[in-house]
């Protein structure tokens, strides 16, 4: 007998490659077993050119109507996409349209297969990064400066009454950079981080240079600190796990020194940087999970990866491809365990953790796609294309 569901996932499909990935895993890996319950939404870039890309907005609104979401990746239009498909207008990135009615926090984890050797040897779990989406340097003001200038920053109060503060006298030419960040963009991130770290039982460091930085970075650090106490100390203490912040180049040192699995909490720039420094450090990038979390608790869940455009075009000339379906399954599993434990269905997180097993141990057996045999250490490797990874996934499920 098929699992039964009682609320729909919210179903976002997408483009290229990833697309019919997403189908195959949908007939091959899934519907077999669960009696599949997903409101659809389709974030294909045709049929969000052909709704005004309402189709978007709506199926976040779904999610948070529902709590929990799955997306497929998705083209995000630049020239020649608008040219490719004919659209009405170069649409926005669809995650930074979801992101921003969420207001989440993008949390990504590796997923660790034996034969894939993170390049630190001491890391034996995944190290989680959770990166602040919103403001500093990636919503700044910047100048280039004449010799002889001065720059100062200049604050209008509501009331008219200015506040300055010299940034510098400029002797010779220069340049200068003014960035913000809000009190509530800081709390929303923070929250998501207790909530992702108390839901995975693990540690949460928070770094931020506020030795330098007195008062931008320092007023994260006690953001960060006040809702602790207030809020989360009392479940960290009831899980057994701990908060802690230190100066980023401290956390660096340490990461490196960890064995991993713990949740690293970076501002926004840090965690651009930190995640392809880890992703890169852990093996591959089709190997790592996204999930975007936010303060409400609503999730979605995804492959950090992309639709894998050049693959896509091989298989239209008909060859075949040998592209990676892990992360894109996990996103699944995810949206499926989670699903679970919200409407207390013990068996949908039971097969949850089938799934991936029958992934990482199909890897494990020496069975993988070309992306990993390129880099996997076991002696016994064979390369398979997609569907014959699939299908090795769905016997080890199968017997499962
Ligand atoms: P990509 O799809 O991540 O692929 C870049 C390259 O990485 C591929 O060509 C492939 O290398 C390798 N790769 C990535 N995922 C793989 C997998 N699952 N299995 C095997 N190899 C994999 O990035 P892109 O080509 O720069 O972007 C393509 C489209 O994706 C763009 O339109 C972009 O807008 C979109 N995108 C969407 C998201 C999202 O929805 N979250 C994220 C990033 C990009 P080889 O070609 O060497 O095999
Ligand atoms: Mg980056």
């Amino acid at each position: 007998m098929k699992i039964r569901m009682k609320t729909p996932l919210v179903e976002m499909d997408g483009d290229e490659m990833t697309r019919i990935i997403w189908r195959n895993i949908k007939d091959i890996l899934i519907c077999p077993y669960v009696d599949l319950k997903t409101e659809y939404y389709d974030l294909g870039l045709k049929h969000r050119d052909e709704t005004d890309d309402k189709v978007t907005s709506d199926s976040a609104n779904a999610a948070k109507k529902y709590g929990v979401a799955v997306k497929c990746a998705t083209i995000t239009p630049n020239a020649a996409r608008v040219e490719e498909y004919g659209l009405k207008q170069m649409w926005k990135s669809p995650n930074g349209t979801i992101r921003a009615i969420l207001d989440g926090t993008v949390f990504r984890a590796p997923i660790i297969v034996k034969g894939i050797e993170p390049y630190v040897r001491t890391w034996k779990k995944p190290i989680t990064i959770a990166r602040h989406a919103y403001g500093d340097v990636y919503k700044a003001a910047e100048m280039r400066v004449p010799a002889g200038s001065k720059a100062e920053l200049c604050v209008t109060a509501p009331d008219g009454s200015e506040t300055r503060s010299l940034i510098h006298e400029f002797s010779g030419e220069g340049v200068i950079q003014g960035m913000h960040n809000t009190e509530s963009s800081i709390k929303s991130f923070a929250r998501s981080c207790f909530n992702y770290a108390l839901d995975k039982k693990q540690d949460l460091w928070f770094s931020a240079k506020d030795t330098i930085s007195k008062t931008y970075d320092h007023r994260f650090k006690d953001i960060f600190a006040e809702i602790y106490e207030t809020e989360y100390k009392k479940r960290f203490e009831e899980a057994g796990t701990t908060y802690f912040y230190t100066l980023i180049d401290d956390a660096v040192a340490r990461v490196i020194r960890s064995g991993g699995g713990f949740v690293w909490a970076c501002k926004n720039y840090d965690g651009d940087v930190m995640s392809d420094m880890l992703s890169t450090a852990f093996g591959s990038l089709a190997m790592m999970t996204s999930v975007l979390v936010s303060p409400d608790g609503v999730y979605e869940y995804e492959a950090a990866h992309g639709t894998v455009q050049r693959h896509y075009y091989a298989h239209l000339r008909g060859e075949k491809t040998s592209t990676n379906p892990v992360a894109t399954i996990f996103a699944w599993t995810g949206a499926l365990r989670k699903r679970g434990e919200l409407d207390g269905v013990p068996e949908l997180c039971e097969f949850a953790g089938k799934l991936e097993n029958a992934c990482t141990e199909t890897i494990g057996s020496g069975i993988m796609t070309k992306d990993l045999y390129l880099i996997s250490t076991l002696k016994n490797k064979q390369q398979t294309d997609t569907e014959g990874f699939l299908s090795a996934v769905a016997e080890r499920l199968e017997n499962a």
